[in-house]
């Protein structure tokens, strides 16, 4: 069961089930790999630990690449292009929401009413803890959501490219077939002359 090695990231493949919520494990690139020490060299930055070193089991998660580090093969398994090199999300999109949702969700709502509270007080107090939970639940879904998307994209480039090398090859047969169509009907000339 892989794990992202990164400090503060809580992906690992049980939560993550292959593409459910579009997160995937990403093993390190082989010894003499141009790019292994810049992979070694970030984890030891963001670990703080100037002796780490990978085994050949350890996972970086999908979520420290970029959309452009990404390729999907025929079967729709995603990979790292040989490129690729993992980084550090600044001010992610991910972080923005991550800040206000737990600053909304910090309000003190108690569980229990007051007994000096008004009835209206509790009712109120009663629609806030329920609106907290339901927008918990919303910001879930969106994250979620965003993965997937960024998922379906990079599927979406995929099958793009595959139309368009499929057009391409049409036109070409297409040209082959009026050469074809002409080469038979000078034939069909000469033979009536
Ligand atoms: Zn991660």
């Amino acid at each position: 069961m892989p794990n992202c090695i990164l400090r503060y990231c809580k992906n690992y493949s049980k939560r993550t089930t292959k593409y459910s919520n579009g997160v995937t494990f990403h093993k390190f690139p082989r010894p003499g790999h141009e790019k292994r020490e810049q992979w070694i060299k970030f984890v030891q930055t963001n670990r703080s630990e100037d002796t780490w070193l990978p085994s050949d089991h350890t996972c970086i998660c999908s979520e420290h690449f970029r959309e452009e580090d990404f390729y999907l093969t025929k079967t729709g398994r995603r990979y790292l292009t040989k490129s690729a090199v993992p980084f550090e999300k600044l001010s992610s999109e991910d972080n923005q929401h991550n800040i206000s949702s737990t600053s909304f969700l910090n309000v003190e709502v108690s569980d229990s009413e007051s007994i000096f509270d008004t009835p209206i007080q509790i009712q109120l107090k009663k629609d806030l803890r329920k609106n907290i939970a339901a927008k918990k639940k919303l910001l879930e879904t969106n994250v979620k959501l965003r993965r997937q998307c960024r998922y379906l994209k990079l599927k979406n480039q995929q099958l793009t490219d595959i139309i368009k090398n499929l057009k391409s090859k049409i036109v070409k047969l297409e040209s082959v077939i009026d050469n074809e169509n002409k080469l038979s009907q000078d034939a069909a000339v000469v033979e009536k002359k």
